[in-house]
């Protein structure tokens, strides 16, 4: 088989022949790999980029933790799923022991790793993963399109973090893969969505497709005058997903008092923030990560119910062969969300619809 690892403490990936996977150990499961998402953590980890230098003690790693296939063999002590069936994977793998897990918050787990970052993940035709973080895929979903799940319910987590009610006003800020399904999350939850970005028009254009209410390049009009415009008033929600450090503040600007600001981007520089104004006007900052149960789960059941305004996601879909090119693609903004094919893009999996 072959594999995209990162196998060296510097930029880009290799594509590499590996030898083929033992059986899974107990409480693991071998997943034939039927598609892969290029995230952007995938991205930063390619370019090196400064945050990611934790990964230099597992290397050499095959990356990617977006994945959806079909489930090959099953080790010792595994129940609940068994060889045929098609899943996705929740990549964080928990320790099990500590307070957070106890109290039933392993998202929370401060011993956490991720599957694809710091042990061997999605981007090769077969990856080892335990049980525990594997969901099944319902029927009527398909299997390139469930590689969504793991942004999606990343997004759904922001959203949950953020208090979205119906009928409030909602700002995103950055139409990448994560800021689109917070967008679309918090629409159909009822919200008013207002999405922007920055020299963006191809991702800003697919927001509206996405049927999100307005979307707007902040080259052409201030994020103080498009709030005016769509909502007449200020935000009752800001939800950052740049990864640029500014727009927390343009976005604090937007929102009214009392308003909830979710970071969910990652940033690689500190915030200037004016406390007194914030104090005063009794803002809420809140940070999203990663997700939850409950939100992977809602996740899943969402793409199965809203395949068609979701694949839209999905801009480009290439064999794992053409990897690195997929890589410098995701890179640009031409594209959203990149999938990668271990078997090819035409196998048709066993269990699944042609
Ligand atoms: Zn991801
Ligand atoms: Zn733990």
């Amino acid at each position: 088989m072959i594999a995209l690892r990162k196998t060296a403490a510097a930029f880009g990936l290799e594509l590499v022949p590996l030898d083929g996977l033992m059986s899974p150990a107990a409480g693991d499961v071998l997943i034939e790999v039927a598609a892969a998402g290029i995230c952007g953590s995938d991205l930063h980890a390619y370019e090196w980029t400064p945050g990611y230098e934790f990964m230099a003690a597992n290397l050499p790693v095959t990356v990617g933790h977006e994945f959806s296939g079909v489930i090959r063999s099953v080790g010792k002590d595994v129940s609940d799923f068994a060889p045929g069936d098609r899943v996705v994977c929740w990549p964080t793998k928990t320790c099990g022991k500590c307070s957070s897990c106890l109290a039933d918050e392993p998202q929370n787990c401060s011993r956490r790793s991720i599957i694809g970052l710091h042990c061997d993940g999605g981007f090769a035709d077969m990856v080892t993963v335990p049980v525990a973080n594997c969901r099944h895929v319902p029927d009527e979903l398909d299997l390139s399109i469930a590689a969504l799940s793991e942004p999606l319910a990343v997004g759904v987590n922001a959203v949950d973090i953020a208090d979205v009610r119906p009928g409030a006003r909602v700002v995103v800020l950055g139409p990448g893969p994560i800021g689109l399904g917070i967008a679309w999350v918090a629409k159909h939850r009822g919200a008013k969505v207002l999405i922007a970005g920055l020299c963006d028009p191809l991702r800003l254009s697919l927001a509206l497709q996405m049927g999100i209410d307005d979307a707007f390049d902040l080259a052409d009009k201030s994020l103080e005058q498009a709030v005016a415009d769509a909502f007449g008033q200020s935000a009752d929600r800001v939800i950052e997903a740049t990864g640029v450090a500014r727009s927390v503040s343009d976005g604090l600007a937007v929102l009214r008092p009392g308003g909830i600001l979710v970071v969910a981007g990652i940033h690689s520089k500190p915030l200037e923030l004016d406390l007194t104004r914030f104090v005063r006007e009794k803002k809420q900052l809140r940070g999203a990560h990663d997700t939850t149960d409950r939100a992977l789960r809602e996740a899943i059941q969402l793409l199965a119910e809203n395949s068609d305004a979701l694949s839209k996601l999905i801009t480009h879909r290439r064999p794992l062969s053409s990897g690195i090119e997929a890589f410098e693609l995701a890179r640009g903004r031409q594209a959203v969300k990149v999938l990668l094919f271990p078997q090819g893009q035409d196998v048709t999996f066993e269990g699944e619809d042609a």
